[in-house]
């Protein structure tokens, strides 16, 4: 049998290990048009801010050491220019530049995606860069250090175009090479693939670190400054604006790289990827498909879905390589993309369908937010963790989890992950076991208080507001008549920051104070995080008030999101 896998990164080079652990007497030909195979584009941004040192811990395996281990035959520098697939066979260009045919008994396919590079003015000028490969990396390396470290002008400025997960890693990373940051990000939040709530968590947080926010803003046009100029780039920016720079990084997302099916029968998908079934074999006998390359339906929605991850094209990519030498016997479930990123201080992560999607996707869901202590209060180092979690109103299914926090995001998001793909429910978070020591959680762990609340809040136990019902309200453009908004948190915490329209009435007081209030009246009390309010609500149900809620997730989240809101001028 003789099985040629185009790509080697990711998703190729792991297929090809598998396949020769499972198949020790096949051919196996990896063909890579770059470079380097088997290396760790996940590290790049951390190469480039000197996290990672040396640039050989990129490599996971040499193209010899990877042909010696696992006989593999490795042809890097060699593009596959088109598929046969009727003669069963491809077109590659070696790289001494020889176009030949190479024939397949099955054929892989793990040729990624490709950045996202607008056709804008100036867009080719020397010091803008998308980074992708190694190839890239090694350009914006030598471009710093020739261009922008040695000149004698004190300002050292770099632009990242897109926040998303590689374009903030990348502002910590040249912020960590001393260069002045600029973000530009046509939305009005960072970090698109998390609620605007969340994101507003993150974006105080860079500009913390003295990264400068330009959101809601379009780049227009790219054009060389004066040759006397010591910064050799200005961008315009469709409101007017301009930045000076020495240097770009788009990062403005990516797509299938999908070209190898071009005048072949292998079918493209509705999002643009290379359709694949469960055994992730394409739409042509014996040609299968992995990784960015593929869409595959949404284990929630059923619907196409491209994933941009290293862990479901390694998945894949094992699947793929079982399938090819042992017959279809292994199912690819799909991803619910499930990620995490370091960015600065911060750890922000998501996994499955957070509230835009689900709005898009029309499926209805309830959403809660808890402010929960990384571990237990009283052992030092104890930090605020953020959580969001959406979920069905009907069953409580768990759609998506975001998390934010300093320590122990990783291990929270994990649990959620498992929960979202089994399709448990928020009550099934309440189940989890987790270890416990007071460096490392609580009794009550954050994951089991978010899934206390969310069931509190499905059962209608507690109903909730989110911070933007209550924006809304306090702005007239609430759909609950005459509600009263009480802050129960204490005197002195409301005189330091008190929301106009809300009146003070601490929950210590409330059962005294019961004769003030309108028990026919809709109540929304607060809190800081959300507690507190939740007591006070049943104080107020157990007093006989008919309507009351808590605001989820207290204060902490409506003043995050209602601040980001208002300075980046957002509209309902
Ligand atoms: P790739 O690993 O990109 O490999 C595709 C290879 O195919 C490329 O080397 C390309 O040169 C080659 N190729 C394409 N066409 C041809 C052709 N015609 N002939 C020969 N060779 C061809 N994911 C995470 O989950 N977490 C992270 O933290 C993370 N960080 C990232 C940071 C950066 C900077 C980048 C670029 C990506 C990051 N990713 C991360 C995404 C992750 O790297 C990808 O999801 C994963 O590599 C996809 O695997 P793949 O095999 O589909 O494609």
């Amino acid at each position: 049998m003789k099985y040629v896998i185009i790509g080697g990164v990711a998703g190729g080079a792991t297929a090809a290990a598998r396949m020769r652990r499972i198949d020790e007497k096949s051919e196996i030909t990896l063909i890579e048009k770059r470079h380097h195979i088997s290396y760790a584009n996940c590290g790049l941004p951390y190469y480039l801010g000197n996290v990672i040192a040396e640039r050989k811990e990129l490599f996971v395996k040499t193209a010899s050491e990877f042909q010696k281990r696992f006989n593999v035959k490795v042809m890097t520098e060699t593009e596959a220019l088109s598929i046969d697939a009727e003669n069963k066979s491809i077109k590659i260009r070696t790289s001494k530049g020889d176009v030949k045919d190479m024939t397949y008994d099955k054929l892989l396919l793990s040729p990624g995606a490709k950045p996202v590079k607008p056709k804008l003015p100036g867009v080719g000028l020397s010091g803008i860069f998308t980074l992708r490969n190694v190839g890239d990396t090694d350009h914006i390396k030598a471009y710093i250090n020739e261009n922008i470290a040695k000149k004698k002008c004190p300002n050292k400025k770099a632009v990242i175009v897109g926040a998303g997960f590689i374009g903030l890693e990348m502002a910590e990373n040249l912020m960590n090479q001393g260069l002045d940051v600029t973000i530009v990000e046509m939305a009005g939040q960072v970090m698109n693939p998390m609620d605007f709530c969340m994101a507003s968590f993150i974006q105080s947080h860079l500009i913390e670190k003295g990264v400068h926010l330009k959101l809601n803003e379009q780049v227009q046009s790219f054009e060389p400054t004066l040759p006397d100029d010591c910064i050799p780039i200005n961008i315009k920016l469709k409101s007017g604006n301009t930045i000076k720079t020495d240097m770009v990084i788009l990062s403005i997302g990516v797509r299938p790289e999908t070209s190898l099916t071009k005048n072949t029968d292998i079918k493209l998908g509705e999002t643009g990827g290379i359709w694949v079934d469960q055994y992730l074999r394409t739409s042509v006998k014996d040609i299968f498909a992995v990784g960015d390359a593929v869409e595959f339906p949404h284990p929630i929605t059923g619907r196409p879905w491209l994933n941009y991850l290293a862990g479901p094209a390694n998945r894949q990519a094992r699947i793929a390589a079982t399938n090819m030498v042992r017959g279809c016997i292994d199912r690819y479930e799909g991803s619910i993309c499930t990620a995490i990123a370091k960015v600065f201080d911060l750890t922000v992560a998501v996994s499955g369908l957070i509230s835009k999607h689900l709005n898009q996707v029309d499926i209805k869901y309830m959403a809660t937010h808890t402010v929960s202590s990384s571990n237990a209060g009283y052992y030092p180092g104890a930090c605020q963790m953020i959580i969001k979690l959406t979920y069905s109103p009907d069953d409580g299914q768990l759609f998506g989890a975001q998390v934010i926090g300093k320590t122990g995001v990783d291990k929270r998001i994990d649990q959620f992950a498992m929960i979202i793909k089994r399709k448990g429910t928020v009550r099934d978070l309440m189940q989890i076991e987790q270890a416990y020591a007071p460096p490392f959680s609580s009794a009550k762990d954050p994951a089991a208080i978010a899934g206390y609340v969310a069931t509190n809040a499905f059962t209608k136990e507690m109903p909730v507001l989110t911070w933007k019902k209550m924006f809304r309200q306090l702005h007239g453009l609430g759909a609950i008549k005459n509600l009263r908004i009480l802050d129960v948190r204490t005197p002195e915490e409301y005189k330091e920051n008190t929301i106009d329209g809300t009146e003070n009435l601490p929950l210590e007081d409330l059962r005294d104070r019961l004769n003030e209030l309108d028990p026919n009246q809709p109540t929304l009390v607060f809190c800081k995080v959300g507690l507190r309010g939740y007591l006070a609500l049943n104080i107020l149900r157990g007093n006989g008030f008919k309507e009351v809620y808590n605001l989820t997730g207290g204060i902490t989240i409506y003043n995050s999101a209602s601040k980001a809101w208002i300075d980046n001028k957002m509209h309902f």
